[in-house]
Formats: C-alpha cells, structure tokens, sequence
C-alpha cells in the first residue's frame, strides 16, 4: 500500500537514501531538515525518476517547525502513515574537553528533535488509528565507548523514549506502530560535524575501514515499515559484517 511518510533530516545521509527508496517502491515522501538546497535537489531526483515528493524547510529543534512540517503534510496529502525522526548530530568528543555548546546541540537535535516529532505526529496519528513512527538511534544507544558520553545519551534516551511509547500506544490500542532503528558505522556527512581533532582522526580511520551505505539502512527501514501493519519491528540493530 502507498504510504504518505514525513522524513526529518532528509537532506543527506540516510535521510536521502530512505527518502529515494522509499519513494521508488510507491510512497509519498515529504522530506524536512535545514538546507533548502539539497531538499529541493532530492525532491527534484525523485519526482524525475517517477516518485512522489515535496520538502518543507524544517529545523527540528523549532518545535512550531516540526509542527508546521506535520501540518503541511496533513494538509497536502490528507495523513501521515509514517513519520521517522531521523535528524541527528554526532560531534563526539571527550567530556574533560569541555565542549559544551556541542553537548547542547546533540541533546536538541537527537533527543529534543525527536520528542518534538513525536508531539507533532502522533495526535494526527491517533486521530487516524493508525500510523508509524520510526526512530533513529544507534548502536552507540546500546554501549559507550571513550568521547561518545553525550551522543551515547542521546541515543540511549531515543530508545527509552521509542519503548516507553510502544507501550502507551499498545495499552490505548491506537494501532500506532514504534519502530526503533539502530545502526552502527554508516558513509554519510555525519562525521563532517566532529571538530575535536583526536575523536575525528580516530572516528575517520574506523569509518574508513569499516562503513557501509546509507542504502542498508533504508532497506531496515523500508522492511520495518512494510511488515503488516498487525506486526511492529521493535528494533533493528544492525552492523557493517566486520563491526565488532
Ligand atoms: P548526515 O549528517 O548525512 O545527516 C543528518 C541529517 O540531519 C541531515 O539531513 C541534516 O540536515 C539533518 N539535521 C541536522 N540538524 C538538524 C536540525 N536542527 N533540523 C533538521 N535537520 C537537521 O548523517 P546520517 O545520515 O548518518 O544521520 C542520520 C541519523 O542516523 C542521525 O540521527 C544519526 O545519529 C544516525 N546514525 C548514523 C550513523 C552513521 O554511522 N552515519 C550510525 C547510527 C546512527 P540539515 O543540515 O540540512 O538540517
């Protein structure tokens, strides 16, 4: 079935590659993030290639942002079958460097983007009984490791938020699905955010040696989303084959 699905932070990474994939197997996509460059160019690659798309320009830490994008999609195409929080920063660092204003940025975009996507989504979804929401974490959500404390909370709390709301959707048999999703080493911009020196040389020659495309993990996505609608994906967690 053709699904109207919102993607935040659809202008790069695996945003865009859901977004393309999605869109190729028959859905309408409305694509959200900050660059109205890249949105307007994914949207226009889709549309020639045959799909259906539009973008709405969306910061996810502007809650009347996140609220518009959902509105603007209620309003063009009638409902929101899937909505995925994916809009994320990761500009790890050691906790004695001090970089606070980067701490604050990952808890806005991960944690508080999120929780703003969810508010904004869900009474709509409720309305509908029916609906998705997919959450991107990471399997930095499931283990810390050195430089990774504030993103590896943020992760952590995306998950905790994903199942706690699992269960206040099924208690109210709303039909809603939660669907977590949590990668590990993926090519994408993300590592173009990471300015501390030492954490980026390290982050750099493991995802050299180790990522895979944003392509997989828009597969996970599009297998969690076209399970039927009696069955939810709790969560994907999935790797490169030679991540430990
Ligand atoms: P990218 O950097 O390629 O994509 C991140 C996206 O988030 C961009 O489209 C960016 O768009 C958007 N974004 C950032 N800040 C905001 C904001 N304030 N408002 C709206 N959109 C925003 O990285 P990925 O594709 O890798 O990241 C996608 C998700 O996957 C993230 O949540 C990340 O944590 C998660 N993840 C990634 C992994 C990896 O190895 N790559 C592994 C595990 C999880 P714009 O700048 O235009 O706003």
């Amino acid at each position: 079935m053709s699904k109207i699905i919102v993607i935040t932070g659809a202008s790069s990474g695996i945003g865009e590659s859901s977004a393309k994939l999605l869109a190729k197997q028959g859905n309408t996509v409305v694509l959200g993030a900050r660059r109205e460059n890249r949105l307007e160019k994914i949207t226009q690659d889709i549309k020639n290639d045959g799909g259906q798309a539009s973008f709405r320009v969306t910061d996810v830490t502007v809650l009347s942002q996140v609220q518009a994008l959902a509105q603007y999609a209620l309003n063009t195409y009638g409902r929101i079958d899937v909505w995925i929080n994916n809009a994320g920063l990761m500009p790890r660092s050691e906790l004695i460097k001090g970089r606070v204003d980067e701490w604050d940025k990952m808890i806005d975009v991960n944690l508080k983007g999120t929780l703003y996507g969810i508010d904004s989504a869900l009474p709509i979804m409720r309305k509908q009984s029916s609906g998705q929401i997919i959450n991107i974490a990471s399997v930095a959500g499931h283990a810390t490791s050195i430089g990774s404390s504030v993103y590896s909370a943020t992760k952590f709390g995306v998950r905790a938020i994903s199942e706690a709301l699992r269960k206040e959707e099924a208690a109210a048999k709303s039909n809603i699905r939660i669907t977590v999703i949590s990668p590990g080493a993926v090519k994408t911009e993300l590592l173009d955010h990471v300015k501390d020196l030492e954490t980026k040389q390290n982050l750099d020659a493991f995802y050299h040696a180790y990522a895979i495309s944003s392509d997989r993990v828009a597969q996970a996505i599009a297998f969690a989303i076209n399970m039927p609608d009696d069955t939810t994906m709790n969560e994907i967690v999935m790797r490169p084959t030679s991540q430990q």
